[in-house]
């Protein structure tokens, strides 16, 4: 132990980073973590954070066309990018600070720098080399845009974030959360939008009536949506604007292009040359049930081992991994029934299997119960916004193995649920609950079964 300067050395002070540190030092270990960017990473800075803030910007609007049913006359409206962008970096501000104190409280000492591993116990930052009993990568991922004429145009959600102005048209390129969360903030506030999909429906893994329902809930928005479509070059034009050429054969000029195809592990130039520390062909770290590294000194958690990049499944596995390593016993996390949300407008959510995976787990014997009614606040608000709810249900057992909304509060009502799915809850269960009236989340304790 003496020889070694910490007994971890936490590589990124981003979700999972920050969390194992915490534990770990509170539970007696020297500990220390390199941050070269933000304290908080991706979530708190260009993810989650700052992301939920612009959506809630982005449904003022919706909210004041609905206000005037209900008698309330507000007048002519008007947004100020710039004031929600610096608001919202006032507010990252304050959060970077208290990730600082978090970490200093907890007795972790904090190296602002590029960490790189010279050997399985050895890590340098800064010219200065530290030798760890124990290395975690913690470094997350980075969004990944491909190859094509013209990528050097586009944009990312890492920079949507920090935009000097909003353009009047944008094309955003993807069909997973970001590009739809994106497409719902832009929209909100007044953008032209424009979303790409490369495949025949947007959110692939996601229940198929659950894709469906929410492309027509999104159109009503006013986003415009193009299937099986792909940018094949992007053109600068004159005044900050660009061209992209479609590979159907036709254009769209927006002031932005933005990519949301996903994104790779942070790997780069982290020295895993130096080590026996194993991949996938996409970057992502390989690592046992107790998420070590192929180095017995090494272990990764988050989004650079590429399993469900959430932020809190990284926050899971670092709590995981302190019981690990401060007791010795072998803990993992359990990956099924995963809650996950995406915030679009209005919010998608799901617990447990899709239809499309429980039929090839149960085959035939499955009640799929489902309900599609207008929200409750459109009567008066003057919309034709729909709530969908579907429950899937196992037929000898009657166990719920599914459970996905489209409408608002979709996220906050499947947190509820989640708790119900993971516990084996029945649709006797649901059917023994009495409803809060009147909610939306009462109507999923009322389903009867539908074809
Ligand atoms: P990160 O949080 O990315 O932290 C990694 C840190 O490591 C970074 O700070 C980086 O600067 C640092 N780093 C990298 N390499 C080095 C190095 N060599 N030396 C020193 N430091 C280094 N998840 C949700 O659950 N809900 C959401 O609503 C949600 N919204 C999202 C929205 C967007 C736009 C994005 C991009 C992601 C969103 N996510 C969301 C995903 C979530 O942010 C990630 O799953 C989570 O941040 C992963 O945590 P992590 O600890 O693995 O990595
Ligand atoms: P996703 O993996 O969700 O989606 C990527 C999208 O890009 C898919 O539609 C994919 O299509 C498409 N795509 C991939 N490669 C290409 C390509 N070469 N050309 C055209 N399209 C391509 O990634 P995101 O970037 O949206 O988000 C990253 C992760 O961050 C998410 O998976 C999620 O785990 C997390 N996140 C979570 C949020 C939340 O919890 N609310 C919000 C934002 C992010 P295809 O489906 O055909 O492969």
């Amino acid at each position: 132990m003496a020889d070694h300067d910490v007994d971890l050395f936490v590589i990124g002070a981003g979700s999972g980073g920050v969390r194992t540190a915490r534990m770990c030092a509170q539970q007696g270990l020297r500990v220390m973590v390199a941050e070269s960017q933000y304290l908080g990473g991706t979530c708190v800075n260009v993810g989650c954070v700052p992301k939920k803030l612009f959506v809630y910007a982005s449904s003022f609007r919706e909210e004041f066309r609905a206000a005037k049913g209900f008698g309330w006359n507000v007048g002519e409206s008007n947004f100020d990018w710039p004031t929600l962008r610096d608001n919202k970096n006032r507010e990252i501000q304050r959060l970077n600070d208290i990730y600082g104190n978090l970490l200093e409280k907890a007795g972790v000492e904090l190296v602002e720098g590029w960490a790189k591993i010279l050997d399985p116990n050895s890590v340098e930052v800064n010219g200065q080399i530290y030798q760890c009993k124990k290395i975690l990568i913690a470094t997350g991922g980075t969004p990944f845009v491909p190859e094509f004429p013209g990528r050097e145009y586009a944009i990312t959600s890492n920079e949507a974030f920090y935009l000097d102005n909003l353009p009047d048209r944008i094309v955003i390129v993807g069909g997973g959360y970001i590009a739809i969360e994106f497409a719902g903030i832009f929209n909100g506030l007044g953008v032209e939008t424009h979303l790409l999909y490369r495949g025949d429906l947007f959110l692939r893994g996601f229940d198929l009536d659950i894709r469906k329902i929410l492309k027509e809930e999104v159109e009503k928005q006013g986003i415009k949506l193009y299937f099986s479509t792909d940018i094949e070059k992007i053109e600068a034009v004159s005044d900050g604007l660009f061209t992209a050429r479609l590979n159907n054969g036709g254009s769209i000029e927006a002031g932005l292009i933005m990519y949301a195809t996903g994104r790779r592990p942070n790997i780069d130039n982290l020295g895993l040359e130096n080590t026996v520390v194993e991949t996938q062909s996409n970057g992502a770290i390989i690592v046992d049930d107790y998420f070590q590294t192929a180095e017995p000194s090494i272990y990764a958690i988050g989004d650079v081992i590429g399993r469900v990049e959430l932020t809190p499944v990284a926050i899971n596995e670092g709590m995981a991994l302190t019981k690990t390593l401060v007791t010795g016993v072998p803990t993992t996390i359990d990956y099924t029934n995963i809650p996950t949300a995406v915030f679009s407008q209005p919010n998608t959510a799901s617990v447990g299997l899709t239809e499309e995976l429980a039929r090839q787990q149960y085959g035939e014997n499955l009640r799929i119960y489902r309900s599609k009614f207008r929200a409750m606040k459109e009567t008066l608000g003057g919309g034709d916004g729909k709530v969908f709810m579907k429950l899937i249900v196992v037929n000898d057992t009657d166990k719920v193995v599914g459970c996905h909304m489209v409408g608002e509060g979709a996220g906050e009502i499947i947190q509820g649920f989640a708790i119900a799915v993971k516990m084996g809850v029945t649709k006797a269960d649901f059917d023994a609950t009495i409803g809060i009236h009147p909610t939306a989340a009462e109507e999923f304790v009322t389903m009867r079964e539908s074809t």
